[in-house]
């Protein structure tokens, strides 16, 4: 008890200005995540914007924290943004807090704290959990650089799109994905990407049935229907980057294509170089369509 009172009282030596924003990052399951910092940045805070008021209010019943909610999510941030100014012009400060985990990472936020920033006001970031890099901590995927692309669309021909530039990059590649697509997306992914990328998938991170599953992408899909429950849960998968093996895999695909699309239909063209290299027809025939149009794009 000792040692929390002294965590206690180091949270309260950094100064806390007032007409101050406050992004407060909150736990992503288990709420024994919340820092000492966060917990005093909402006790003296004059009130909290948050994603919903329900979610907030429980939470902060769980800390034992009374305080006014404004309600900030994505269809309103414009206009809380303002109501924030005015408040910070009147000298009070404002938390930010989103559901779960650090706010403006894939959850409202940046258009208020642009705003706040732009109308001259300090805003002070209170760090603790985000799914992305809790994931990449206990992936140990071997790789210092990341590329966080989020949720990916969720209509198919944008998704793949998106895929489709990602596809060279050699960042380990992170998704967040909503538990009702997640069949689909590793699907998508398995079509695009070789199948032998290594791959994370970190299911219910902090919470009860938490699982940070390794695999190859190939495995993915077996691994997500042995068991009903992983069809459910949020998730962040990662995926390994590019590797010097793929390029040359796309080199030759490349090289193949070339060849057979002089005399061949793109599907022959697809159809014979995935005889020829045994690479997967889907992703042969993709870029067979992105060479017959002209649009590829160049490694
Ligand atoms: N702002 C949050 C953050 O910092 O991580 C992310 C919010 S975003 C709306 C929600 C997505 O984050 C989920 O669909 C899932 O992809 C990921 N996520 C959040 N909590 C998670 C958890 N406990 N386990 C796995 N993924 C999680």
């Amino acid at each position: 008890m000792a040692e929390m009172n002294d965590l206690l009282s180091h949270a309260a030596q950094q100064s806390y200005p007032a007409s101050c924003l406050y992004v407060v990052a909150t736990p992503i399951g288990n709420v024994a995540d919340m820092t000492y910092r966060a917990h005093h940045v909402l006790s003296r805070v004059d009130c909290i914007a948050c994603e919903d008021t329900r979610n907030t209010a429980h939470l902060l019943q769980q800390l034992g924290v009374v305080k006014p909610l404004i309600a900030a999510h994505q269809h309103n941030e414009n206009e809380v943004a303002q109501k924030i100014i005015q408040r910070l012009m009147q000298g009070e400060s404002v938390a930010l807090v989103s559901d779960a985990g650090t706010p403006a990472i894939s959850d409202p936020g940046a258009r208020i704290v642009d705003a706040v920033r732009h109308a001259g006001f300090t805003v002070v970031p209170v760090p603790g959990a985000s799914a992305v890099i809790t994931a990449l901590s206990a992936s140990g995927l071997l790789n210092d650089q990341f590329h966080f692309a989020g949720f990916l669309p969720a209509r198919a021909g944008p998704r793949d799109t998106v895929l489709k530039t990602l596809s060279r990059l050699t960042a380990t590649l992170v998704f967040y994905e909503a538990p009702h697509r997640i069949t689909d997306t590793v699907e998508a992914l398995n079509t695009l990407f070789p199948s032998s990328r290594k791959m994370v998938l970190a299911r219910e991170l902090t919470k009860l049935f938490e699982e940070v599953h390794r695999c190859e992408l190939g495995e993915a899909t077996a691994w997500l229907s042995d068991n009903a429950h992983r069809q459910k849960g949020e998730y962040v998968i990662l995926l390994e980057g590019a590797t010097a093996n793929q390029d040359a895999d796309l080199l030759e695909a490349k090289r193949v294509l070339a060849i057979l699309l002089e005399s061949c239909s793109v599907k022959q063209a697809a159809s014979l170089a995935a005889q020829l290299t045994g690479q997967k027809k889907n992703a042969l025939y993709q870029l067979a369509l992105e060479m017959h149009n002209g649009d590829e794009v160049n490694p």
